[in-house]
């Protein structure tokens, strides 16, 4: 088969279930909009160093890095030789988000950066931060003073989520004083409701899946002018605390000595849901590296609404319509990865992505505990099923008619043995212990059978 794209057979593929992968960065199809400029993504990260004695004061796990959620860089050789990736593809290594403090999972980056824009901003209004030539200004830990908290308790923050989203908002909104309440899909899992329970956070259980339960909690908050609601599906300010992440894995490439250049590219594969946290990682590093940079959407078999998206958007097939559903294909969006179950893309995170992003692949869930399983025997790393997304990328670039075509047209294959693939694993800090045992077990027999 020539490596030509023939339209119909990703479509093909998609339809029928089977993994994939849609390469990115041709002509046509809808125009480049801007969605977010590197000031303010700069700004962003400003927020988040004037908020760390806050964050500090709040939760004793940060007390180690002075109030900043950040996470490693990691080379992965025994990870790469277990995949079967040989030196000559380059070199595999992990962005270890499973192991972001405080919220246990990427929505640590976008989440926290939205309750703290909001706490920002009710603090201005309320004459407790002034608003200075330079930003906000002020003694941000008067924030958790007494009369501070109460009168924030007046207000209300709510966000419809999966689960990980709700984990996040819910946790920082509580610590802050705020009225939380989170909205969960049927696919969201039992001990994340709990523990947001526990810290006084009300749940709202919906039957529907991810779409309906942003649609309530956007419902439930109308009308109430103390009232805030975190729109996964179209929140600039989330987007752009994931963004924040590609600044500092610019200085953990540096510091491992992986240079990023025409020469040495790097290939990243970030695991998809709605799309917010993987577009804004997508954005912010497109502003540190320019075309050197090649990120890659990681999504399940049943969920494929990014991919959708993209082809939607290409011009190639007007028969998806423009905001197709992954129901509308014949899919049925159930997937053990539950941070990725998502039946319709984020606009927003699409029109951030559109003309720069790489390609969006879909992975099997059984590839998924296989991998979580390989993680855990190779590296000892420990991470939730749908952070392991990632794992099937370099294969499906390397492997797969599209990919190999992408390579080519990019002309990265004369340096693919220098090139830096980052695997992002996107959460799995706070997984109980008899769900990770669960996981585990369920990758071990698959990969038993597999050899
Ligand atoms: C939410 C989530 C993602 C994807 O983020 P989106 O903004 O929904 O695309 C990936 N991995 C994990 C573990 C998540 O919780």
């Amino acid at each position: 088969m020539d490596h030509e794209l023939r339209p119909t057979t990703v479509l093909n593929a998609l339809r029928q279930g089977l993994p994939t992968l849609w390469a990115g960065r041709r002509a046509g199809g809808r125009a480049r909009v801007q969605v977010a400029t590197p000031a303010e993504v700069a700004e962003a990260a400003a927020r988040l160093r004037r908020f760390a004695p806050v964050l500090e004061a709040l939760f004793p796990e940060l007390q180690a890095s002075g109030g900043r959620i950040e996470s490693p860089l990691l080379a992965a050789p025994r990870m790469q030789q277990a995949l079967g990736l040989p030196d000559g593809v380059g070199a595999l290594w992990v962005k270890a988000d499973h192991s972001l403090p405080v919220a246990g999972s990427v929505k640590a980056r976008g989440g926290i950066h939205e309750v703290l824009e909001h706490v920002e901003r009710v603090a201005v209004r309320s004459g407790w931060l002034s608003q200075g030539p330079d930003g906000v200004e002020g003694d941000y830990l008067g924030l958790l003073a007494p009369g501070v908290r109460e009168r924030l308790a007046q207000y209300r923050v709510a966000v419809g989520s999966t689960g990980n989203l709700g984990l996040a908002i819910g946790v920082m909104a509580s610590a802050l004083g705020f009225r939380a309440e989170v909205h969960m899909s049927a696919d969201a899992k039992a001990w994340k409701k709990e523990r947001l329970r526990r810290r006084g956070v009300t749940v709202v259980e919906h039957e529907g899946d991810y779409a309906e339960a942003v649609a309530a909690g956007r419902r439930g908050m109308a009308g109430d002018p103390l009232a805030y609601f975190v729109d996964d599906e179209q929140s600039r300010s989330l987007l752009l605390g994931y963004a924040t992440a590609a600044f500092h894995l610019a200085h953990q490439l540096e510091q491992a000595g992986r240079a990023v250049d025409a020469q040495h590219p790097l290939l990243v594969y970030v695991p998809c849901g709605v799309g917010g946290a993987p577009a804004g990682i997508a954005l912010g590093l497109e502003q540190v590296f320019g075309p050197h940079v090649h990120v890659f959407f990681a999504e399940p078999l049943q969920s494929p609404c990014f991919m959708l998206q993209m082809m939607a958007d290409s011009g190639v097939y007007p028969e998806l319509g423009p905001h197709p559903s992954v129901y509308d294909l014949g899919l049925n969006n159930r997937t053990e990865a539950d941070g990725l179950a998502v039946p319709r893309a984020s606009l927003l995170a699409a029109d951030a992505v559109r003309h720069s992003l790489a390609g969006v692949f879909t992975v099997a869930d059984d590839t998924l505990f296989r991998d979580l399983f390989v993680l855990q025997s190779s590296e000892g790393w420990r991470i939730e099923p749908s952070a392991a997304a990632g794992f099937g990328g370099p294969q499906a670039v390397l492997q797969t008619d599209e990919g190999r075509g992408y390579l080519q047209r990019q002309g990265l294959e004369p340096h693919l043995s220098r090139a830096t693939h980052v695997v992002w694993t996107t959460g799995g800090l706070l997984v109980p212990d008899e769900e990770y045992e669960r996981f585990w077990q369920r990758g071990r027999a698959l990969a038993e059978r597999t050899g």
